[in-house]
């Protein structure tokens, strides 16, 4: 026999039909019989009616439809058209090939392992770090502080630092006002980086700049709106 079931072609052939040796009734899913990469027969029970395994594949077609994720284990051509597909990761794998969604993150553990992976080295290349944000400012014109062993600057200009495992870099300058107080070299560093698109905050206690990545959530306002809340020295 052959019937559709939501967008599914089932064929049934009994134990007594010439076309099936298996003592079960055999069926076929849009066309396939058996299943890769062994090429074992697709077949219901011994002594299973075909109305039996008929209502059993139907029932097992409806609870894949009615589930919001496509199982890795379960082949392709189970599914309605265009909804699952050979997950292409698999595909240069020495293990079977698995599906996922379409259009959908695949769920197969290997695959949301690298997939893990991938979003922190992604996280990692959009990091910030001291030198390469000191690297923006020297070829702006701006001078990095010379420092001595002890990292204390011994001449005019910005010092930047990694800080929170470079989720963020801190940028002073050398001749502090203290605390509460942002001198003149520092705001102008603000100003620039925060034109350049970086999301640029002023630290609690005023006196240092704390840069974020482009485009990331921050902390505190953003300048120049975070300047009302310390005093930027006089000119
Ligand atoms: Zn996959």
């Amino acid at each position: 026999m052959k019937t559709t079931h939501k967008g599914r072609t089932i064929e049934i052939r009994s134990p007594h039909s010439p076309h099936n040796r298996y003592g079960a009734p055999a069926y076929g899913i849009n066309g396939v019989w058996k299943t890769e990469p062994t090429e074992s027969p697709l077949l219901g029970r011994p002594g299973q009616s075909t109305a039996e395994l008929l209502d059993e594949l139907k029932r097992f077609i409806d609870q894949l439809d009615a589930e919001p994720n496509v199982r890795h284990t379960t082949y392709v051509w189970w599914y309605a058209p265009g909804r699952a597909e050979i997950c292409p990761r698999s595909k240069n794998r020495v293990s079977a090939e698995h599906t996922k969604g379409v259009g959908a993150p695949c769920t197969d553990p290997g695959c949301r392992r690298e997939a893990a992976l991938e979003a922190q080295r992604r996280a990692r290349r959009t990091g910030i770090t001291a030198a390469s944000l000191a690297s923006v400012l020297t070829r702006a014109g701006y001078v990095n502080a010379e420092k001595h062993w002890d990292g204390v600057a011994k001449s005019a200009g910005f010092m930047a630092s990694g800080e929170d495992r470079n989720r963020r870099v801190a940028v002073l300058w050398s001749k502090s006002l203290g605390p509460g107080r942002v001198c003149a070299e520092l705001a102008e560093i603000a100003d620039f980086l925060a034109g350049k698109g970086y999301r640029v905050e002023v630290t609690p206690a005023a006196g240092a700049l704390w840069v974020f990545p482009k485009g990331s959530a921050g902390e505190r306002p953003v300048w120049p709106a975070g300047r009302d809340g310390w005093a930027a020295e006089e000119k």
